[in-house]
């Protein structure tokens, strides 16, 4: 487990940027975190970092899943707070999305035992101050080594 301290959003946006740009076709990140810890955050300047910096990131509150088609891989941003059943998950796409894309989950919970095991997990949660965050990743798959070149200088 790694921990990282982000006191404000410039930090959360820089921890993301740093993250997209060792992300891989195939990869999973599953944002952990109670409503406002700053997933939706975190998957903005993500998807940002790899394509578009003013690329308008909606939260895929209702829609569920929003897919950005930026080669080499698409990237699923998904929000699964409203998924109703694990099959809806597959409706969606998430298959193609697990073995042809980098898929950011919110709520990954949802997806009960479907949700992968090769996964980098990232849990976000509040600190003292209004803008101070904590994430705890929790690498699994590749990401443990790929991680250490980022935390390294953290
Ligand atoms: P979630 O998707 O987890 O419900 P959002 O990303 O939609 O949360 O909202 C997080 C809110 O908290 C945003 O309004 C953002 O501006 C604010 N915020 C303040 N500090 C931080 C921080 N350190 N990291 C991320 N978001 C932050
Ligand atoms: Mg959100």
């Amino acid at each position: 487990m790694i921990i990282v301290d982000l006191p404000d959003e410039t930090a959360t946006v820089a921890l993301a940027r740093r993250i997209s740009r060792l992300a891989q076709r195939g990869d999973i990140i599953a944002l952990k975190g109670d409503l406002g810890s700053g997933k939706t955050a975190f998957a903005r300047a993500f998807i940002r970092a790899r394509g578009d910096r003013n690329e308008e990131v909606p939260s895929p509150t209702f829609t569920l899943v929003q897919i950005y088609e930026f080669p080499p891989a698409a990237i699923w941003h998904f929000d699964l707070y409203r998924l109703r059943s694990c099959e809806e998950a597959w409706e969606l796409g998430i298959e193609e999305a697990f073995y042809e894309g980098i898929s950011l989950i919110e709520w990954p919970e949802r997806l009960g035992p479907f949700l992968p095991e090769r996964r980098l997990e990232i849990n976000l949660s509040f600190g003292a101050l209004s803008d101070a965050r904590q994430a705890m990743l929790d690498p699994g798959g590749g990401w443990r080594a790929r991680l250490a070149a980022i935390t390294a200088d953290a």
